[in-house]
């Protein structure tokens, strides 16, 4: 990793705009150095899977993050990278080792997806395919085979605040990487707390779990094509998913409509408590 990059993400963290993301601040040297991730690391393959929904929530029920529609990306990632590996393995012998990185290991993936030439960190924090938008779950593999890098993306968000202005937080306010601590999406997903903060409560409309605007208004999603993935399509009874639904729901019916997606990562006291909030509104 180039120490600008490094410095960057110090700077984040040392100016607490990782808000409750505490585990951001744990592992800096890994952050920093994938060789610490797997011994004898010469190369980070990247890979960029499409979660755009092919159907959408109604707008009247609380309203989930895009990336949460389907099966909890980890696991559909993981399922691929190890297909993946395994195909790398064959070809290469297996003296080849691999690590496969799904958001779980301390691996800066868009930091690694820019260097591998797939995209752009735009000013939401999101890696941005030309062409193709930023609805991308990204999933690497570190391994100790050599390969050639390719060229890093050059691009970069030039005039557009578009995501500034929209946010309704405030967490990209001056151009500066994001302020977990004002971004609706961070406080939804990771905050632990019994209550939201007021301006947040006042902020979310009706989401409950995640945020998408600054996804939404950025001029290269305009194209987003719907997933192929079938794993990532929304099920019937996820749509159908009510505030009344919601409110009554009970630990098994939460296991059962969320052990395998993204949503369990806030219990279901978590869901709960935001959902109050959009009702005390
Ligand atoms: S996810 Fe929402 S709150 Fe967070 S930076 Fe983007 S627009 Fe702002
Ligand atoms: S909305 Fe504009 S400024 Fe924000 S990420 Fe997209 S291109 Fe960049």
């Amino acid at each position: 990793m180039s120490p600008d990059a490094a410095l960057r993400y110090r700077r984040w963290i040392d100016t607490g705009r990782n808000g409750c993301m505490d585990w951001a601040a744990r592992y800096l040297d890994v952050r920093d150095n994938p060789q610490l991730l797997l011994e004898g690391a010469r190369s980070v393959i990247m890979v960029a899977m499409n979660y755009y929904p092919a159907q959408f929530q109604s707008p009247d029920v609380p309203q989930f993050a895009y990336y949460a529609y389907g099966r909890d990306y980890h696991e559909v990632m993981r399922d691929r990278l190890h297909q993946l590996s395994a195909y790398i393995k064959e070809i290469a012998g297996d003296g080849v080792a691999t690590r496969c990185c799904v958001d779980t290991a301390p691996l800066r993936e868009r930091y690694w997806a820019v260097q591998a030439g797939i995209g752009f960190v735009g000013r939401n924090n999101t890696l941005i395919i030309p062409g193709k938008g930023s609805y991308f779950f990204l999933g690497g593999i570190v391994t100790t085979l050599e390969l050639h890098p390719d060229d890093p993306c050059q691009l970069t968000c030039g005039d557009c605040k578009a995501c500034e202005k929209a946010c309704p937080g405030g967490a990209l306010a001056g151009g500066l990487p994001v302020d977990a601590s004002r971004c609706l999406s961070c406080l939804t997903i990771e905050y632990r707390g019994e209550e939201l903060p007021q301006w947040a409560r006042e902020a979310m409309g009706n989401r409950i779990y995640g945020c998408d605007e600054c996804q939404r208004v950025c001029p290269h999603n305009r194209g987003a094509q719907p997933t192929a993935v079938p794993e990532l399509q929304p099920s019937e009874a996820f749509l159908a998913l009510t505030a009344q639904d919601i409110a009554a729901m009970d630990q098994p019916a939460f296991s059962r409509c969320f052990s395998h997606s993204a949503v369990k990562r806030t219990k279901l006291t978590g869901l709960k408590r935001n959902l109050n909030t959009n009702n005390e509104k």
